[in-house]
């Protein structure tokens, strides 16, 4: 698919999306929420910085987050390009969407999981990322994130800002702006931070409808993602006698997911070698990470776990 099939796709995805009519409460508040996003980006972001050339950047880890930022960024550049063709003396029809890769980067830092990695490989192919990845251009993981980024300037010195899939109820994150500079001991760009008011559950629901594909770690239980030896699946979601507890609350969503596939639920094939590392800690199957929806507990698996 080229960036410009995928962008429309996105594009139309979530114009089906914003148009359910419903009267369920997650659904209306991410449509809200997709609303803000999408204003932010073509109101805020695209009137300051072209998209077109390089001076926007996207910090991609192949985390759900990004993933659904990437698919509302898509969206974005297939509505900006309709604008401006619209614009022109030339019919839409004779007007070629005017870029062929989205400028992306990824910090590869500590050793992560090969579900992930090829996750970030297989996405990169689908949704037309030039990904920088700073191991092929070192050769060596990277030893902290500002480093990395430095580097990553000197590599693409026009870059201005980066897309970055921050949440507020992250660790610090109820501290950012939407647009705001790096801090002072960072390399010198401009954060963009455009889905900061999305909950957990709003993540869940427009990924479940995206029909996109899903990594395979959060179908077993992850629902934040990092390091190897800093993550692990959530315990909230061990399968027990509790489970009535935990009610799936995007049945609708995966039934009538975008352009839907057999199942509804597009998610990937976890790595055998993860599998065999999962298996290390013990025999509990875990409920798939969509099951949680509390912010508070998103990041209970992010713990430094013991080899
Ligand atoms: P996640 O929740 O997994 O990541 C949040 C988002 O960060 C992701 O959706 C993705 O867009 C991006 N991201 C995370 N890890 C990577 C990666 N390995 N490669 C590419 N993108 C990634 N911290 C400061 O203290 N001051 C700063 O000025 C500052 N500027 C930053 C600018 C950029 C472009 C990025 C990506 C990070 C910056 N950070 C800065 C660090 C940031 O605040 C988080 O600590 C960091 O993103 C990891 O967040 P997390 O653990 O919540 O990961």
């Amino acid at each position: 698919m080229s960036l410009s099939a995928i962008a429309e796709r996105c594009y139309n995805m979530t114009s089906s999306y914003l148009n359910v009519t419903t009267n369920d409460l997650i659904i209306k508040d991410t449509q809200d929420a997709i609303k803000l996003t999408r204003r932010y980006l073509l109101e805020d972001v695209f009137t300051r910085w072209s998209p077109l050339n390089g001076e926007i950047s996207f910090s991609y880890n192949g985390g759900k987050d990004c993933q659904v930022l990437l698919l509302l960024y898509l969206s974005c550049l297939w509505e900006f390009f309709i604008i401006q063709a619209g614009q022109s003396q030339y019919d839409i029809q004779y007007q070629k969407f005017p870029m062929n890769k989205l400028f992306s980067v990824y910090i590869d830092l500590a050793e992560t999981f090969p579900t992930l990695e090829t996750f970030v490989n297989i996405t990169s192919e689908r949704y037309q990322l030039s990904l920088y990845s700073s191991t092929r251009e070192h050769g060596t993981k990277a030893s902290n994130m500002s480093c990395a980024f430095n580097d990553f300037l000197k590599r693409y010195p026009e870059t201005q800002a980066i897309l970055i899939g921050v949440r507020a109820t992250d660790p610090f994150g109820d501290t950012l702006k939407t647009i705001q500079k790096t801090d002072s001991n960072w390399p010198d760009f401009y954060r963009i931070q455009p889905i900061l008011h999305w909950k957990l559950a709003n993540i869940w629901s427009f990924l479940l409808y995206s029909g996109e594909p899903i990594c395979g770690l959060y179908g077993e239980g992850f629902t934040s993602i990092g390091g190897i030896d800093s993550t692990l699946q959530n315990p909230y979601l061990i399968e027990n006698d509790n489970m009535e507890k935990l009610p799936l609350k995007f049945q609708w969503e995966i039934e009538n997911s975008y352009e839907h596939e057999s199942d509804g639920i597009n998610v990937l094939e976890i790595d055998p070698l993860d599998r065999d590392w999962l298996a290390k800690f013990g025999p509990d199957n875990y409920l798939p990470g969509w099951y949680l929806v509390e912010d508070d507990l998103e990041r209970a698996g992010r713990i430094k776990s013991k080899k």
